[in-house]
């Protein structure tokens, strides 16, 4: 471990008088919870903690939640920063109460080099207000360098199916190369699975599609041919791999079996796919146009159900940016993806207020869960050694959803209008306040985030 991979540090804070969202072993939901944060990590969780010094947060009673991990956001920068960026996204981030986010890039300029992937590091170090996480573009290109790349990133990103900009890999040898070198790097490889060649010949198939097929374009055959292809893939050379943006029940089947088989097989899932359908898409149009496609409703309770089981282990936005205009073009000209991470626990916890999830899965779905299906460390949980990232917000508050309203720079919502609860009051950030009022509090300046070191098999 390098200085610079070294725990960056933080604030002094004493949370005082919470209430725990859900019960655990060393807290009692009913009563007052106080969380002592020395230098960024969390050194006593208790009731009538002392603060020593250290500034004084009152709860006055609000529910407290670790901060939480997005694991999957697109922030288009550097490369696309008019569609986001990191000062917006990550404003973005905290109002939905995430203090961590895992960084897709899609577009250029793509981390296929050491150098490329440190730049981008420092590029976000500067910008963004949460912790971060860059993932390495699995491609041939980027193949010479994984191994020096694996100290620097949680997993190297697969597209399958192509997306936003970026085509899929079709070749069976070649995606083959790609996960022996990722298992040879000791990086799990985390994979967009739509199968490409089914994806274009759908294509042809609905010539005049219009978004209410969108589902039919992007259809469930090819996420799960995609899935099972990659799940052989994993067997044949011994990768481990995490499914992203899972969006069918069959999809969610063949995971659950895989691991059942004891592969090192996980996946995520994003809010559209468990709190939408494709019954919406006549009501909103482009804008639930995204990649996956929004499947059924008995899809979502296929992933609803791999939630509550584990096989589905986490829930990331897929913030996917882009410009109202952009999406209002017709359905063959406008792109896809939602922005959503605005939202993130707002929109978990409505899983919980409509009884489709249990707290404590919703909770670890975002935090503890979250963080350890991409082995990220220190994060995702309110316990001695932890980072000091907290979310604290009033459960009885409800607030509708104004698209123009969220930090994010989309301005646009496939929520809007909605009656939703759990909207951050205060977050922390490892021990300081960076988000209170409904606004970023303090400087930029975000830390990667710490990562396990590779394991090469
Ligand atoms: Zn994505």
């Amino acid at each position: 471990m390098t200085a610079s991979d070294a725990h960056p540090g933080g604030g002094d804070l004493l949370v005082r008088g919470a209430r725990a969202f859900v019960r655990t072993g060393e807290v009692d939901a009913g009563g007052e919870l106080d969380v002592l944060v020395e230098n960024g990590r969390i050194v006593a969780v208790g009731s009538g903690l002392d603060a020593g010094g250290a500034p004084v947060l009152d709860a006055n009673g609000r529910t407290v939640i670790p901060g939480l991990i997005d694991v999957h956001v697109h922030f288009r920068d550097p490369g696309l920063a008019h569609k986001e960026g990191w000062e917006t996204g990550s404003a973005g981030a905290l109002h939905g109460g995430v203090t961590s986010v895992v960084e897709v890039q899609n577009n250029p300029p793509l981390s296929v080099s050491l150098e490329a992937l440190e730049s981008r590091i420092e590029h976000v170090r500067a910008r963004s207000r949460v912790d971060f996480g860059c993932l390495a573009n699995l491609l041939p290109d980027s193949v010479p360098e994984l191994d020096a790349m694996a100290k620097k990133t949680p997993a190297l990103k697969l597209f399958l199916g192509g997306s936003t900009g970026l085509g899929g890999q079709t070749d069976r040898g070649t995606l083959r190369d790609l996960f022996a070198a990722a298992a040879r790097s000791g990086r799990m490889v985390v994979a967009h699975c739509e199968d490409e060649l089914m994806l274009r010949a759908d294509k042809l198939k609905y010539p005049n599609a219009t978004a209410n097929e969108h589902h039919l374009v992007r259809s469930t055959e090819a996420e799960v041919s995609s899935i099972r292809l990659a799940i052989e893939l994993c067997e044949e050379t011994g990768a481990e791999l995490h499914v992203f943006h899972i969006s069918t029940k069959a999809g969610v089947g063949l995971v659950r079996e895989a691991r059942a088989r004891g592969l090192g097989i996980g996946s995520s899932t994003a809010p559209h796919y468990v709190l939408l359908s494709c019954d919406d898409a006549p009501r909103l149009g482009n804008l639930l146009r995204v990649n996956p496609s929004v499947k059924t409703r008995e899809d979502a309770d296929g992933i609803l159900a791999g939630l509550a089981d584990g096989t589905v282990e986490a829930i990331g936005t897929d913030h996917a940016p882009h410009p109202l205009e952009d999406k209002q073009r017709e359905y063959r000209h406008a792109p896809s993806g939602m922005p959503s991470v605005d939202l993130l626990w707002q929109l978990t916890y409505e899983l919980v207020r409509t009884g489709r999830l249990d707290a404590e899965t919703a909770l670890a779905s975002v935090t503890s869960r979250a963080a350890e299906s991409l082995r990220i460390p220190g994060k995702g949980r309110i316990e001695v050694g932890f980072d000091g990232d907290l979310a604290l917000f009033d459960p009885s508050e409800t607030r509708r959803v104004i698209g123009a309203e969220l930090p994010s720079r989309s301005k646009w919502s496939a929520y809007e209008g909605m009656e939703l609860a759990g909207f951050p009051t205060s977050v922390v950030r490892r021990g300081v306040v960076a988000f209170e009022h409904g606004a970023c509090t303090g400087e930029a300046g975000g830390a990667p985030l710490l990562l396990t070191p590779p394991t090469p098999h």
